[in-house]
C-alpha cells in the first residue's frame, strides 16, 4: 500500500477517530498514488495512523480503518456484518413491518462514502467517494454473502453522485422488478432508477410514525411531498382530507401512486404540483381553505458552510409563512435535513419566524434521523436531520 506522510502534529484528530484527513494535514505522499486507492497514512515520525480512501479535494483521505490492515473481501464483510447485525439489534432487519432502512450510513458505519438503502431483498448502493465506487463489485458481493436470505439484489445507483466518473446506474447482483418496499406496515413504490436519493427517504420512517397520531380527524397540507410518505401516514391516522404539494411533477405522480397502492379510490386526498411559498401564499387561515396540520420537510437549503445563512433566511420565510396561515390549535411539524444548519440554528430559524409571525408557539417534540441512520460519536458532522412538532395558538 502506498504512503501518505501528516505534517507534524496533525495526526491528532486522527487518534480521537476523526475519520477525515484534509488536504492541508498532509505534509507530502508516495509518487503515483491514483484517485480512489487505498493509502495508509503515517504521522510525521513515521507511526502508523489509518487506512483510507485517497481522493483529490478537500477531503483527501475518507478513513475506512484505523488498524494497519488490507481493504480486501474480509475487511468488507466484517464491516457489512457488523452494520447488519446492529439493524438485527434494533429490530428493523427482521421485521415484518417493515423492509425498508438503511443498512450503511456512511461514517456512522464506518464507511465513509458509502450508502446502502434497503428495500425488501434489494440493497441500493450509492457511492459518495471514488474508492467505494471502484470497490462497488467486492461490496456488493461480500454483502450478499453476509445478508443472505435477506438480501438477493444489489442495484447500483450513483450517478448523481459522482457524475464525473459517468457510472451507469444498474445491477451489480441479481435483478428483480419487485420495487415496493413496506414501512410500518405501509406500502411505497420506489424508483430506484429516476428517484432522487435511493428512491425514497427512508430517514423520516419514525417522524412519519409520529405524525400518523396527530392526525386523525385533522386537515392535513404535506409540503415538499416527494413520494408522499408523510401523506400515506396521515391517511391511515385517519386525516379528514390531505393534500400534497410538491414543485416537481414526478413528485406528484409518485405520491398519487403511493396513496392509490395503500388507499385506493379514497378521494380524501389530492396532489398539487406547485411551489410551496406560492402555494402557502394561495392558501387561508380562518377560512374553509385552511390546514391545521402542516409538514414542511424540504430539500437541504444549505448544501456547505458557504451557503448557511442564506439557508436559514429561507428557513425563516418558509415556516414564517406556515404560522402566518396556520389556524389557532394548529399543529406544525418542521425538518431541516441541511448538514451545516445545526439544531440550534434551526430551532433559532423558527424562533424568529414565529417571533415575525407574531404566533404564540410550543415545542412538542424535538425530532432527529432514526437509528439506522447512526452518528459517529468521533464524527458530529454526521447529524443531518432535525425536525420540531409545534403547537401554534
Ligand atoms: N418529505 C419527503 C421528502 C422531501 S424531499 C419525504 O418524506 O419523503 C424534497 C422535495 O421538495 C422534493 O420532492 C422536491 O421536488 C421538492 N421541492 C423542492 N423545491 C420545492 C419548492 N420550491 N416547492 C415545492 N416542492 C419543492
Amino acid at each position: 500500500m502506498k504512503q501518505i506522510y501528516l505534517k507534524k502534529g496533525k495526526e491528532e484528530s486522527l487518534l480521537r477517530f476523526h475519520p477525515w484527513i484534509f488536504s492541508g494535514a498532509i505534509h507530502h505522499a508516495d509518487e503515483g498514488i491514483s484517485e480512489g486507492e487505498a493509502v495508509r497514512v503515517v504521522s510525521a515520525t513515521g507511526d502508523f495512523i489509518a487506512v483510507g480512501h485517497y481522493q483529490q479535494g478537500s477531503i483527501a483521505v475518507r478513513v475506512l480503518t484505523f488498524n494497519d490492515v488490507e481493504i480486501d473481501t474480509s475487511f468488507w464483510r466484517s464491516r457489512l456484518a457488523s452494520a447488519l447485525q446492529m439493524r438485527k439489534v434494533i429490530g428493523l432487519a427482521n421485521s415484518k413491518e417493515s423492509d425498508t432502512y438503511r443498512l450503511v450510513h456512511g461514517e456512522g458505519d464506518n464507511l465513509p462514502g458509502l450508502i446502502i438503502d434497503i428495500y425488501g431483498h434489494t440493497a441500493v448502493m450509492q457511492a459518495h467517494s471514488i474508492g467505494m465506487h471502484l470497490c462497488r463489485k467486492e461490496i456488493a458481493t461480500a454483502l450478499v454473502d453476509v445478508a443472505k436470505g435477506i438480501i438477493d439484489n444489489v442495484y447500483y445507483k450513483s450517478e448523481t453522485t459522482l457524475p464525473f466518473m459517468e457510472p451507469e446506474n444498474g445491477f451489480l447482483v441479481g435483478g428483480s422488478e419487485e420495487n415496493i418496499g413496506t414501512e410500518n406496515g405501509l406500502k411505497f413504490r420506489v424508483d430506484w432508477l429516476r428517484g432522487q436519493k435511493t428512491g425514497f427517504f427512508v430517514d423520516q420512517r419514525e417522524n412519519r410514525a409520529l405524525l400518523e397520531v396527530f392526525s386523525k380527524g385533522k386537515r392535513v397540507l404535506n409540503m415538499f411531498c416527494y413520494t408522499g410518505g408523510f401523506s400515506v401516514y396521515a391517511m391511515r391516522g385517519g386525516a379528514q382530507l390531505v393534500h400534497s404539494v410538491d414543485s416537481s411533477a414526478k413528485a406528484i405522480e409518485l405520491t398519487r401512486s403511493n396513496i392509490e397502492l395503500n388507499f385506493p379510490n379514497d378521494s380524501r386526498h389530492e396532489a398539487f404540483c406547485e411551489d410551496a411559498f406560492k402555494f402557502l401564499d394561495s392558501i387561508g387561515r380562518e377560512n374553509s381553505s385552511t390546514y391545521d396540520l402542516i409538514i414542511l420537510d424540504p430539500p437541504a437549503f444549505a448544501k456547505h458552510r458557504g451557503a448557511l445563512h442564506n439557508a436559514l433566511k429561507g428557513y425563516t420565510r418558509l415556516n414564517q409563512k406556515a404560522f402566518e396561515k396556520i389556524p389557532a390549535g394548529g399543529i406544525l411539524f418542521t425538518f431541516s435535513c441541511s448538514q451545516v444548519v445545526t439544531k440550534d440554528h434551526f430551532r433559532n430559524a423558527v424562533f424568529t419566524a414565529a417571533a415575525l409571525a407574531h404566533r404564540k408557539v410550543r415545542i412538542l417534540h424535538q425530532l432527529h434521523q432514526p437509528a439506522d441512520h447512526p452518528i459517529n460519536i468521533y464524527h458530529p458532522e454526521g447529524e443531518y436531520l432535525k425536525g420540531l412538532v409545534l403547537y401554534v395558538e
